[in-house]
């Protein structure tokens, strides 16, 4: 499941979107994208047309600095978002659905209001699992803990 992600090599590159990692005739394909909201679209189209979807670097923009540099941060981002995979089926843009409060105090351990972990479910199969934060942050500073601080 890794292999796809690595194959997008981030960041800097412009993205390519398609059904399928082999392109067959008359197939949609979208070349040097470069911003989060037109990858959405493009992917959730996809999604909902074709039941799947794959992204890659856009070759041409690797080749051509002031288009990497067009490249925002947000798409490159939400490029890695669609490369995360469901653990059961398999299918990509195994998203985050959602966040669930209660990071425990680094002093008392009582459950903090700070996102504890993130949701990802999964578009195809509905499978749901708890992924850590993307910051690894697993204790509140006391400050924000209505125990240690009210
Ligand atoms: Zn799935
Ligand atoms: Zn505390």
């Amino acid at each position: 499941m890794n292999a796809f992600a690595e194959r997008m090599k981030f960041p800097g590159h412009g993205l390519v979107v398609r059904a399928k990692e082999k392109w067959s005739a008359g197939d949609a394909m979208r070349k040097g994208i470069v911003d989060r909201d037109a990858l959405q679209s493009i992917a959730e189209r996809l999604i909902a047309n074709r039941g799947s979807c794959w992204v890659e670097t856009d070759m041409r923009a690797m080749m051509n600095p002031t288009r990497m540099k067009a490249i925002g941060e947000t798409a490159v981002r939400f490029a890695a978002e669609l490369g995360e995979t469901c653990p059961v089926c398999g299918a990509c843009w195994f998203r985050i659905i959602g966040t669930r409060s209660g990071l425990p105090c680094a002093l008392c351990g009582w459950p903090t209001e700070s996102i504890r972990s993130m949701e990802r479910g999964c578009w195809n199969c509905s499978h749901v699992q708890y992924a850590p934060r993307p910051d690894g942050k697993q204790a509140e500073d006391p400050q924000h803990c209505g125990y240690c601080n009210p």
